[in-house]
């Protein structure tokens, strides 16, 4: 991997891209890859059980003037606890990697950079950071 970029990889998905060429099935089968990562983080609860979910109400401090991000962070709850085991960390691992190769044919199919739009999201998460993301 020392020599990977994302143009390399966005090449590599061009030169697959016989069967489904076509945009929509491009579209279909990344809304399905993407369906299929939440699919295998749902069945490591549901199914393998090394994760649980347990979600209610995010507490955020009642005064935060002051409060740096890290104890922001101590506030807000990712709702899942434990850890994937080696098989569900490697079906994500899979299905993650299935969305974004739809992903990056999607890109390739409709004439967009994806190395581009990676650095321009870089760039946001670095002028804006905690502000980026709603
Ligand atoms: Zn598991």
């Amino acid at each position: 991997m020392a020599d990977f970029s994302f143009a390399d990889f966005q090449e590599a998905v061009s030169d697959c891209l016989i069967r489904h060429r076509s945009v929509l099935d491009v579209m279909t089968k990344f809304q399905e890859a993407s369906s299929r990562v939440n699919r295998a983080v749902a069945k490591s609860v549901t199914s393998c059980g090394c994760t649980e979910v347990c979600a209610k109400r995010q507490k955020f401090p009642e005064h935060p003037e002051g409060t740096t991000l890290s104890q922001i962070k101590q506030f807000i709850d990712t709702h899942i606890s434990g850890e994937l085991c080696a098989d569900c960390r490697d079906a994500l691992e899979n299905e993650v990697g299935r969305c974004l190769f739809y992903l990056v044919a999607l890109c390739e199919i409709t004439g967009v950079d994806f190395s581009e739009a990676v650095e321009r999201e870089w760039e946001s998460l670095r002028t804006l950071g905690v502000f980026n993301m709603s």
